[in-house]
């Protein structure tokens, strides 16, 4: 016999079966397409590790700035008086450039229009920055340019202006190999604590201090699993590293994946992205004895070989990373791998967005008037111009009179127009700068520059195929999820 249903198991029951309501999903919590992305076609799923899977904190770039410091000290002959620098973590962002041979750092749209630039901390006047950076097209490529790309160089460039300021101190005039030499310093000795192992060694002695725990982190890989997707870590650390961060994030959370590697098929440690990727060598994969449970770990390797490894259709295999060359641009020049961008910075850039919209409204619908009534003007000023070609060049008096009498009522119009015009770029100038007051004070948001993309937003929206804050929002949605984006559409097409 069954029990009676009670209330309580009742209202139980409806808690359960309500959280599948349609609902909408928090902006936090979603995905963004820029391609369509049918998760029914995807058999493998790869995860990228640092700042995708485990995601530093503020803590952790002080420690790195800290090491890097004291490095530039010790082995690049820099002042001990740079120890005395303090990290500001809202001082630079991803997609900015650093202009090496100037000691500048600069943000650029996606047609290389500068918009905002820093010699050191002091931002550059208008005119000044026009008078650098408006002559000759600006290659990001060039040797004297550098992308800040990564969420781990962020803090070289905070540290990098602190150190122009410094160099513009002492007296004389500073040459651009100076401010070059002292950027690729910079470079180099926060390449060496990564790579000599003195910033991992002070990490995984407190993981607790320096990773920010995502509680859904397990239950959005089992998802994928439950789903019948095969899951792999391909990451640049090394074994040791790797086991120590994916064990706190992962170890003993489910009782069905006592280890982390239980979640795993597949990890390759040390894999030297982008290289891997882009390589026109065929790099074995070197199999690595350890106690790894139920993954098989390889290190090396490189994207031909795994492809071969995975047979079949490159399409079936999604691929989650932070790093915008490394994980995403250079997997897409190489693969038909379907990419999905972590961009960790995007939860506070979304909570600013929630809180401007209707100031961005607002600045939409003052587009759009000032483009109406750029239409109107234009039209005002053609009739103006064809009454007096007709005052000048007609026999007939009364034509003559008429087009005068038109022209003053056109020049009346034309000026009500011009000066709303003028209305109208002064409240969009007063209600972007209210939007852009909610993100970062110096280079505003993220992935715009003006009204166009930045450099970072125009990559993300090239390269990535989905894009989100973080690898747990896959958990808002089916695993059968049809990600679609809105249509393509050109300026031609939105105007008709
Ligand atoms: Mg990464």
């Amino acid at each position: 016999m069954s029990k009676p249903v009670t209330h309580k198991s009742l209202s139980t029951f409806l808690r359960l079966v309500s959280q599948f309501e349609p609902q909408t999903i928090r902006f936090n919590n979603r995905l963004f397409v820029n391609r369509n992305l049918r998760l029914t076609s995807i058999s493998r799923v790869g995860f990228d590790m640092d700042y995708t899977l485990a995601v530093y904190n503020e803590a952790f770039e002080r420690l790195a700035w800290n090491l890097v410091l004291e490095t530039l000290v010790r082995d690049f002959a820099f002042p001990s008086g740079i120890l005395r620098f303090e990290y500001d973590p809202r001082f630079a962002i991803r997609g900015l450039v650093v202009d090496m041979t100037r000691g500048n750092i600069f943000k650029a749209d996606r047609f290389r229009h500068v918009g905002r630039a820093f010699h050191g901390t002091r931002e550059l006047e208008a005119l000044e920055r026009k008078d650098i950076y408006r002559r000759d097209r600006i290659s990001l490529s060039a040797e004297d340019c550098y992308l800040v790309d990564t969420l781990f160089s962020v803090p070289e460039a905070c540290m990098y202006a602190a150190y122009v300021d410094m160099m513009d101190s002492r007296p004389g005039t500073r040459t651009a190999a100076e401010y070059t030499a002292a950027y690729r310093a910079i470079r180099a000795a926060t390449d060496q604590i990564h790579r000599d192992g003195s910033l991992k060694s002070r990490v995984t002695q407190a993981l607790q201090d320096y990773l920010d725990v995502d509680p859904n982190l397990s239950d959005t890989l089992v998802q994928f699993l439950d789903s019948g997707k095969q899951l792999f870590l391909l990451t640049n650390s090394d074994w040791n590293y790797t086991n120590s961060v994916m064990s706190f994030l992962l170890d003993g959370v489910n009782p069905n994946f006592p280890r982390w590697t239980d979640y795993f098929g597949l990890a390759i440690v040390g894999a030297g992205k982008p290289n891997f990727f882009t390589t026109h060598e065929q790099i074995p994969f070197q199999e690595f004895a350890c106690d790894s449970g139920k993954a098989r770990v390889l290190s090396g390797g490189c994207f031909t070989v795994l492809r071969e490894m995975f047979g079949g259709s490159g399409g079936s295999v999604l691929y989650v990373g932070d790093h915008i060359y490394g994980d995403i641009v250079s997997s897409k020049k190489v693969s038909t791998w379907r990419s999905c961008m972590i961009v960790p910075e995007m939860a506070a850039e979304l909570a600013a967005l929630e809180k401007v919209s209707e100031d961005q409204t607002k600045v939409d619908l003052l587009f759009r008037h000032r483009q109406r009534l750029g239409v109107e003007l234009n039209y005002q000023q053609r009739l103006l111009n064809f009454l007096v070609d007709l005052m000048n060049d007609s026999r007939q008096d009364e034509w003559k009179t008429a087009a005068r009498e038109l022209r003053r009522l056109g020049e009346a119009n034309a000026a009500k127009i011009f000066e709303e015009l003028e209305e109208t770029e002064r409240q969009m100038v007063d209600t972007q700068n209210r939007v852009l007051a909610h993100f970062n004070p110096r280079w505003g948001m993220l992935f715009k520059e003006g009204d166009e993309h930045s450099v970072f937003g125009a990559q993300v929206e090239d390269y990535a195929c989905v894009y989100t804050s973080k690898v747990s929002n896959f958990l808002s949605y089916s695993p059968h999820q049809y990600f679609t984006g809105a249509r393509d559409l050109l300026p031609h097409e939105i105007e008709l």
